[in-house]
């Protein structure tokens, strides 16, 4: 299985990885990059690493059933049942889980973005309340810290509480044709690019 990384200015200040479709069934976040990297920026700031479809499956878990934000090896991972939330048979069980698990040891990112769906918050895990307070005035959805549910094995849990790497968890209105938003993450992608 290959799992798409693209790197726009691998010389940056600073490092910032987007992840798109954590959940099969929630595709906007690769429509969003795809439409970024048509556009071709240069000069910029940063290096964006930018991983535009994590699952391949057209549902909420992958292929094997795993859902891919309970699969990481966190202290608080357990054994769950086998519905849309299933965390695995182990802690990174899935070939998608160990890639990123791979990438984040390899590279010390400065932050980490996951595109996801339907809430419209923006939710964020370790140092990031600024970071996200920034991102929920270019993309116009509040800050919530707490999401509401336990999220046992998360990636904001893996990488934010546990790693102290601002984390940052876009949850977009569904309801809204990506077309709608595309120019709102423009600005948070080109934020990441030239600013952050
Ligand atoms: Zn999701």
């Amino acid at each position: 299985m290959d799992i798409d990384l693209k790197i726009i200015n691998n010389s940056g200040l600073r490092k910032i990885l987007i992840v798109g479709v954590f959940h099969g069934d929630e595709p906007q976040g690769e429509y969003f990059i795809n439409e970024y990297l048509k556009i071709k920026r240069n000069k910029i700031k940063n290096s964006l690493y930018f991983i535009p479809r994590l699952n391949k499956n057209n549902n909420r878990t992958n292929k094997n059933g795993v859902d891919l934000n309970r699969n990481f090896p966190t202290k608080n991972w357990k054994k769950s049942k086998q519905d849309d939330y299933f965390g695995g048979l182990r802690p990174s069980s899935e070939l998608e889980t160990k890639f990123l698990v791979k990438l984040i040891g390899e590279i010390n990112f400065d932050a980490i973005v996951t595109i996801h769906a339907p809430y419209k918050i923006i939710n964020f895990d370790g140092p990031a309340l600024g970071l996200a307070q920034k991102v929920s005035k270019i993309l116009q959805y509040p800050v919530q810290e707490d999401i509401g549910y336990p999220t046992p094995g998360s990636f904001g849990t893996y990488c934010g509480i546990e790693r102290k790497i601002p984390t940052i968890t876009i949850e977009i209105d569904e309801n809204k044709a990506p077309k709608e938003l595309l120019g709102r993450f423009i600005n948070l992608f080109d934020y990441f690019a030239f600013e952050y």
